[in-house]
């Protein structure tokens, strides 16, 4: 299928990311519906040929836990990426939407994510790079399927925005400047399931309520001047104190926006405290198997730390797997 831009319809915005944004469109002549995602990119032209032959690996994808792809162009100075549109969106909105996922769900969203990177892995020899809620889709048939995987190192290294790739579900040692391996997605995988079993990102251990942001500026100061002491009271699993981390969950959400750079300093101080903390866990309201599961996947070191392969043979994969739970019946109800 060769996509122009000319023959999409633009038919509703869907979200907009760290590099760049997705909408919702039609290809006319064919009637599709596909999702586009526009990237902006600062490369020579050179690099635009070499990003856009990178991506032809996503056309070689096929696997009911990966989104397919329809066609890649340029439309300087951006490119665009025509991929199949996933009618209920991704985990991050539901959970916003719906609260905490059920528990059911959660399993299998570990199982398709564990399947999808096995197939990227084993089949392409790609590392996914970018597991986060926002990166797990749903449809309305209740199949759950992963996106944007890094395809292209050209691309990555082109996206015009700095801070892409620094992540609030980075592993421990990516943080301090290890290579990607499929393990760092694991750890990212763990954080990602205990978000959507509990309905709130798990590092910082707080819910968001706008009433009081207004004097959050004041302890500003007094939140840095205290980082290299001993906090007199723990009321989060880092040490901050709630203020500190209120603002640092509205803020860090899922990944570091441009505008934010000013305040990057909580960022830099959340990544500081996952390299240092234990890392966070299930909680047992969620049963043995899950909780042994996310262990696993958050083992701190990365030796330890399991691989999709070996996760799969866990327990509550088996369940996973002998699961008669309807998604396509729950997808409906919201
Ligand atoms: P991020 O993943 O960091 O949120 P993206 O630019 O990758 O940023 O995506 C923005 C939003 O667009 C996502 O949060 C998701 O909800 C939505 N989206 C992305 N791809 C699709 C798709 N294929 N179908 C439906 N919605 C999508
Ligand atoms: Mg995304």
């Amino acid at each position: 299928l060769d996509i122009k831009n000319e023959d999409l319809r633009k038919l509703a915005d869907l979200g907009q990311g760290n590099g760049g944004s997705v909408v919702k469109v039609e290809h006319e002549p064919t009637g599709t519906i596909m999702a586009k995602k526009i990237v902006l990119i600062d490369a020579k032209s050179s690099v635009r040929k070499q990003i856009l032959r990178e991506l032809q690996i996503m056309h070689d994808c096929h696997s009911e836990y990966i989104i397919s792809c329809y066609g890649s162009f340029l439309a300087e100075p951006n490119i665009c990426m025509c991929i199949e549109y996933m009618d209920k969106g991704s985990f991050d909105g539901i959970y916003r939407k719906i609260g905490a996922i059920d528990i059911n769900v959660v399993c299998l969203v570990a199982h398709s994510v564990l399947e999808g990177l096995t197939y990227l892995y084993d089949v392409h020899r790609i590392i996914h790079r970018d597991i986060k809620p926002s990166n797990i889709l749903l449809n309305s048939e209740g199949s759950i399927k992963l996106c944007d995987f890094g395809v292209s190192g050209e691309l990555i290294n082109s996206i015009a925005n700095t801070f892409v790739g620094t992540s609030v579900y980075m592993s421990p040692e990516r943080i301090q400047g290890a290579e990607y391996s499929i393990k760092s997605d694991i750890w990212s995988l763990g954080i990602t399931l205990i978000e959507l079993a509990t309905g709130r990102f798990p590092l910082c251990d707080i819910s968001v309520d706008d009433d009081d942001l207004s004097d959050l500026d004041e302890d500003r100061e007094s939140e840095f001047d205290s980082h290299n002491k001993t906090p007199t009271h723990r009321d989060s699993i880092f040490g901050f104190n709630k203020k500190a981390n209120r603002r640092l969950s509205k803020r860090v959400d899922s990944t570091l926006q441009h505008e934010d750079a000013v305040n990057s300093m909580s960022i830099i101080e959340l990544m500081h405290q996952i390299v240092r903390e234990p890392a966070p866990r299930l909680g047992e309201q969620f049963g043995e198997e899950a909780e042994e599961f996310v262990d696993a996947c958050l083992a701190k070191d990365p030796h330890e730390r399991h691989t999709p392969k070996t996760l799969l043979e866990y327990r509550w994969m088996d369940d996973a797997r002998d699961s008669t739970f309807d998604v396509k019946a729950w997808a409906a109800t919201f």
